[in-house]
């Protein structure tokens, strides 16, 4: 791979810019023979009101905006590295947004002619890289350069890109797709920034065995996308069907597809695990609340799941006084499963730190972290109770 590097001034760069509003990106500069945003490119995030704004703040003040990078395909350039600056600047040109000068709001028009200048005599900076194109995918997962970082589903993306990635940036990276808003409610992220298609991706992927990167490999070429999206959406309806009331927020980004695969063959009663639910989600010894949904999932059984509040030591304390007195006086030991018992243990007395607090009626069967339902077990008798 070769680069070199050249100038253009931004008015060069920014002749015949289009953006696309409805798919937030910018498409082509230079006069058509700039692709701005080429497909294995992540979508135009700077229109934030400040990052787009600082990049004009900079050419009005003659600072920089760093280093951009075209890729020469032999027909056209594509933006490699700079998309986002680029943008920016076509969109302050093209009158799509406003900046505050001297406090007042500016568009480019209405800027004085010296300013409006100023931004369009800037020349930026740029290398135009010729290879392969593997080569220059490989450099563009090192570089990762100035700005915001890539998330992996992006870099997945540019190194996957083709008619798939086309695809499924269409149905799952699209904010404006009117199923985003009910998807959200289970999935975590931002689609623009892939975070959508890459739960999607990897719950599909995941059902076949394969990682993601190997499943985007193999459906590079694909035009469609029918089985990411039956299997994404079979997933976002088996949610709906078992857990009934409207979601809560805790549902959002938990592991739905490893759930689906787990558990939909299992048969609920809806109205049943709702009630259990809004019980678990108002019990304050529920220290793990996401937990709740994959323990109600597979029938109450794994409370680790819930990380169940403990008791505290005062309690303990006050629970071991009140035994160890009553043993004292019975002549027996102090806990009260080896006072049962038959061994040398029967008459044992044991320490505080040698006992471990037990539920005397199970937590998961209703019971309370109380003193009332405290017995506190010497260790070898508490664990080998199990589950409470
Ligand atoms: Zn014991």
């Amino acid at each position: 791979m070769r680069a070199d590097l050249n100038q253009y001034s931004v008015e060069d760069v920014c002749e015949g810019f289009v953006y696309n509003e409805l798919e937030g990106r910018g498409l082509y500069g230079l006069a058509g023979q700039l692709v701005i945003q080429p497909e294995y490119q992540r979508n135009y995030i700077y229109n934030d009101g400040k990052r787009d704004v600082a990049v004009i703040d900079s050419l009005l003040k003659g600072y920089p905006i760093g280093l951009i990078y075209f890729v020469d395909n032999g027909q056209q350039f594509e933006v490699l590295d700079g998309q986002q600056r680029i943008t920016s600047v076509g969109r302050f040109v093209t009158g799509k947004f406003a900046i505050l000068r001297n406090g007042k709001e500016q568009v480019f028009s209405s800027l004085p002619p010296e300013e409006r200048k100023l931004i369009t005599d800037s020349e930026l900076l740029v290398y135009v890289c010729t290879g392969t194109e593997s080569e220059i995918k490989e450099w563009f997962q090192t570089i990762n350069i100035a700005g915001v970082p890539l998330k992996p589903q992006e870099l997945l993306n540019a190194i996957y890109s083709g008619p798939f990635v086309t695809a499924a940036k269409a149905e799952f990276s699209n904010s404006s797709n009117a199923l985003q808003q009910k998807w959200s409610a289970y999935v975590k992220g931002d689609p623009k920034r892939q975070e959508v298609l890459a739960d999607a991706l990897g719950w599909v992927a995941a059902s076949k065995g394969q990682a993601v990167d190997a499943y985007m490999a193999a459906h590079r070429v694909d035009t469609g996308i029918a089985e990411l999206k039956t299997y994404f959406t079979t997933v976002i309806d088996w949610i709906d069907s078992v857990f009934t009331a409207s979601p809560d927020k805790l549902m959002r980004g938990l592991a739905w597809g490893r759930l689906y695969e787990a558990y939909h063959y299992q048969s609920y009663s809806a109205a049943q695990l709702n009630a259990d639910l809004q019980r678990l989600l108002g019990d304050p010894a529920v220290k793990s609340r996401k937990g709740i949904y994959e323990y109600l999932l597979g029938g109450q059984q794994d409370t680790t799941l819930l990380d169940v509040r403990i008791f505290d030591d005062t309690i303990k304390r006050q629970a071991y006084q009140q035994q160890t007195t009553k043993a004292q006086v019975a002549g027996t030991s102090n806990c009260p499963l080896c006072a049962h018992g038959h061994n040398a243990n029967q008459t044992r007395t044991y320490a505080l730190n040698e006992m471990e607090a037990d539920h005397v009626s199970a937590w998961s069967r209703g019971g309370s972290t109380s003193l009332n339902n405290c017995e506190m077990l010497c260790v070898t008798h508490n664990r080998s109770k199990g589950n409470n």
